[in-house]
Protein backbone atom coordinates (compact mmCIF):
# COMPACT_ATOMS: atom_id res chain seq x y z
CA UNK A 1 0.00 0.00 0.00
CA UNK A 2 0.83 3.69 -1.13
CA UNK A 3 1.20 6.05 2.11
CA UNK A 4 3.59 8.54 1.16
CA UNK A 5 4.73 10.57 -1.96
CA UNK A 6 8.07 11.91 -2.10
CA UNK A 7 8.93 14.84 -5.05
CA UNK A 8 11.69 15.99 -6.17
CA UNK A 9 11.86 19.68 -6.79
CA UNK A 10 13.84 21.31 -10.11
CA UNK A 11 12.22 19.76 -13.26
CA UNK A 12 9.68 17.46 -11.26
CA UNK A 13 7.70 20.21 -9.42
CA UNK A 14 9.16 23.35 -11.68
CA UNK A 15 9.85 22.96 -14.93
CA UNK A 16 13.39 21.73 -15.64
CA UNK A 17 15.32 25.32 -15.78
CA UNK A 18 18.42 25.44 -13.62
CA UNK A 19 20.98 26.72 -16.37
CA UNK A 20 23.29 24.21 -15.17
CA UNK A 21 25.89 24.66 -17.96
CA UNK A 22 26.65 28.78 -17.24
CA UNK A 23 26.88 27.14 -13.07
CA UNK A 24 29.54 25.00 -14.34
CA UNK A 25 31.23 27.17 -16.71
CA UNK A 26 31.66 30.15 -13.57
CA UNK A 27 32.68 27.43 -11.24
CA UNK A 28 34.83 25.30 -13.35
CA UNK A 29 33.60 22.11 -12.00
CA UNK A 30 30.55 19.85 -12.64
CA UNK A 31 27.39 21.00 -10.40
CA UNK A 32 27.08 17.34 -9.37
CA UNK A 33 31.43 16.76 -8.21
CA UNK A 34 30.44 20.26 -5.80
CA UNK A 35 28.18 18.72 -3.95
CA UNK A 36 29.11 15.05 -4.09
CA UNK A 37 33.01 15.68 -3.54
CA UNK A 38 32.54 18.53 -0.95
CA UNK A 39 35.29 16.92 1.59
CA UNK A 40 37.10 16.90 -0.87
CA UNK A 41 37.54 20.58 -2.31
CA UNK A 42 39.94 23.03 0.18
CA UNK A 43 37.31 25.00 2.29
CA UNK A 44 37.97 28.37 0.15
CA UNK A 45 37.33 26.56 -3.24
CA UNK A 46 34.37 24.70 -1.37
CA UNK A 47 32.94 28.22 -0.59
CA UNK A 48 33.56 29.57 -3.66
CA UNK A 49 31.96 26.94 -5.78
CA UNK A 50 28.73 26.99 -3.15
CA UNK A 51 28.43 31.28 -3.38
CA UNK A 52 28.32 30.67 -7.51
CA UNK A 53 26.12 27.95 -6.94
CA UNK A 54 23.72 29.63 -4.64
CA UNK A 55 23.47 32.79 -6.73
CA UNK A 56 22.07 30.60 -9.48
CA UNK A 57 19.72 28.61 -7.61
CA UNK A 58 18.31 31.72 -6.45
CA UNK A 59 17.84 33.17 -9.40
CA UNK A 60 16.12 30.15 -11.38
CA UNK A 61 14.14 29.95 -7.96
CA UNK A 62 12.61 33.56 -8.46
CA UNK A 63 11.73 32.42 -12.21
CA UNK A 64 10.63 28.87 -11.10
CA UNK A 65 7.52 27.65 -13.25
CA UNK A 66 5.13 25.23 -11.85
CA UNK A 67 4.74 22.08 -13.82
CA UNK A 68 1.78 20.70 -15.46
CA UNK A 69 -0.36 18.95 -13.28
CA UNK A 70 1.31 19.84 -10.03
CA UNK A 71 -1.80 21.55 -8.75
CA UNK A 72 -4.17 19.16 -9.79
CA UNK A 73 -2.07 15.99 -8.02
CA UNK A 74 -1.35 18.06 -4.91
CA UNK A 75 -5.14 18.08 -4.77
CA UNK A 76 -6.07 15.14 -5.57
CA UNK A 77 -3.24 13.50 -3.13
CA UNK A 78 -4.99 15.44 0.11
CA UNK A 79 -8.16 13.82 -0.79
CA UNK A 80 -6.84 10.52 -0.88
CA UNK A 81 -5.08 11.55 2.34
CA UNK A 82 -1.59 10.60 2.03
CA UNK A 83 1.04 12.35 2.80
CA UNK A 84 3.08 14.52 0.88
CA UNK A 85 6.97 15.40 1.53
CA UNK A 86 9.94 17.75 -0.75
CA UNK A 87 13.37 16.44 -1.56
CA UNK A 88 16.03 18.23 -3.15
CA UNK A 89 19.50 19.09 -3.37
CA UNK A 90 19.22 22.35 -3.80
CA UNK A 91 19.41 24.86 -0.49
CA UNK A 92 16.55 25.56 1.45
CA UNK A 93 16.90 29.19 1.02
CA UNK A 94 15.60 28.45 -2.61
CA UNK A 95 12.74 25.77 -2.02
CA UNK A 96 11.59 28.55 0.38
CA UNK A 97 11.51 30.96 -2.84
CA UNK A 98 10.02 28.34 -5.19
CA UNK A 99 6.91 27.35 -2.88
CA UNK A 100 5.93 30.99 -1.81
CA UNK A 101 6.20 31.55 -5.39
CA UNK A 102 4.17 29.38 -6.22
CA UNK A 103 1.52 29.27 -3.00
CA UNK A 104 2.78 25.86 -2.12
CA UNK A 105 3.03 24.04 1.21
CA UNK A 106 4.92 20.58 2.10
CA UNK A 107 4.60 19.38 5.39
CA UNK A 108 8.13 17.45 5.24
CA UNK A 109 10.82 19.34 3.24
CA UNK A 110 14.45 18.34 2.94
CA UNK A 111 17.14 19.98 1.02
CA UNK A 112 21.25 19.90 1.29
CA UNK A 113 21.17 21.55 4.22
CA UNK A 114 19.38 19.45 6.18
CA UNK A 115 21.03 15.77 5.52
CA UNK A 116 23.47 14.12 2.62
CA UNK A 117 22.36 14.65 -0.92
CA UNK A 118 20.76 12.18 -3.52
CA UNK A 119 21.83 9.59 -4.64
CA UNK A 120 22.45 8.69 -0.89
CA UNK A 121 19.29 7.23 0.64
CA UNK A 122 20.01 9.45 4.01
CA UNK A 123 17.57 11.89 3.37
CA UNK A 124 14.66 9.16 2.61
CA UNK A 125 15.45 7.57 5.22
CA UNK A 126 15.27 11.31 7.38
CA UNK A 127 11.78 11.70 5.57
CA UNK A 128 10.63 7.94 6.55
CA UNK A 129 11.05 8.98 10.21
CA UNK A 130 9.46 12.36 9.96
CA UNK A 131 6.35 10.99 8.09
CA UNK A 132 6.04 8.23 10.38
CA UNK A 133 5.96 5.70 7.11
CA UNK A 134 7.98 2.76 6.25
CA UNK A 135 9.79 3.34 2.72
CA UNK A 136 8.43 0.62 1.54
CA UNK A 137 5.09 2.60 1.78
CA UNK A 138 6.61 5.48 0.37
CA UNK A 139 6.62 6.67 -3.90
CA UNK A 140 9.93 8.56 -5.17
CA UNK A 141 8.81 10.91 -7.97
CA UNK A 142 11.52 12.65 -10.05
CA UNK A 143 12.84 13.25 -13.17
CA UNK A 144 16.63 12.40 -12.72
CA UNK A 145 18.81 9.06 -12.22
CA UNK A 146 19.75 10.84 -8.75
CA UNK A 147 15.99 10.59 -7.89
CA UNK A 148 15.45 6.73 -8.57
CA UNK A 149 18.91 5.80 -7.32
CA UNK A 150 18.29 7.39 -4.06
CA UNK A 151 14.37 5.79 -3.92
CA UNK A 152 16.17 2.13 -4.76
CA UNK A 153 18.60 2.42 -1.96
CA UNK A 154 16.47 3.13 0.22
CA UNK A 155 13.44 0.77 -0.33
CA UNK A 156 10.96 3.05 -2.14
CA UNK A 157 8.57 2.39 -4.78
CA UNK A 158 10.06 5.00 -7.54
CA UNK A 159 8.87 6.78 -10.77
CA UNK A 160 10.64 9.16 -13.48
CA UNK A 161 9.20 11.64 -15.04
CA UNK A 162 10.37 11.25 -18.07
CA UNK A 163 11.21 14.60 -20.97
CA UNK A 164 11.31 14.17 -24.78
CA UNK A 165 15.08 15.17 -23.73
CA UNK A 166 16.05 13.14 -20.96
CA UNK A 167 15.84 9.35 -22.03
CA UNK A 168 18.97 7.41 -20.75
CA UNK A 169 19.12 6.27 -17.31
CA UNK A 170 20.70 2.94 -16.22
CA UNK A 171 18.80 3.13 -13.30
CA UNK A 172 15.28 1.18 -14.37
CA UNK A 173 12.28 2.89 -12.29
CA UNK A 174 9.06 0.78 -11.49
CA UNK A 175 6.86 3.68 -12.94
CA UNK A 176 7.73 5.87 -15.62
CA UNK A 177 5.46 9.02 -16.10
CA UNK A 178 5.44 11.62 -18.78
CA UNK A 179 2.94 13.90 -16.52
CA UNK A 180 2.23 14.18 -12.90
CA UNK A 181 -1.16 13.47 -13.68
CA UNK A 182 0.12 10.15 -14.13
CA UNK A 183 0.83 9.56 -10.60
CA UNK A 184 -2.85 9.04 -10.18
CA UNK A 185 -2.91 6.07 -12.49
CA UNK A 186 0.41 4.53 -10.11
CA UNK A 187 -2.10 5.17 -6.93
CA UNK A 188 -5.05 3.45 -8.39
CA UNK A 189 -2.29 0.18 -9.52
CA UNK A 190 -1.44 0.20 -5.95
CA UNK A 191 -5.18 0.02 -4.57
CA UNK A 192 -6.20 -2.44 -6.88
CA UNK A 193 -3.19 -4.45 -6.03
CA UNK A 194 -4.35 -3.86 -2.78
CA UNK A 195 -7.79 -4.81 -2.91
CA UNK A 196 -7.05 -7.88 -4.79
CA UNK A 197 -4.31 -8.88 -1.96
CA UNK A 198 -7.31 -8.93 0.67
CA UNK A 199 -9.62 -10.53 -1.52
MG1 LIG B 1 15.12 17.16 -10.75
Amino acid sequence: MLQGIIFDMDGTLTKPKADFAAIEREIGAKVGFILDYAEKSSPEELTRAMGILERFEEQAAMESELNEGVTEILKFLEKKQLKTALLTRNSRKSVDTVLKKHNLRFEFIISRDDAKPKPAPDPIFLLSRMMDIHTKHLLMVGDYKYDIMCGKAAGTRTALLRYKEYVETEIMPDFEINSLKDIVHIIEHFERTTATAHE
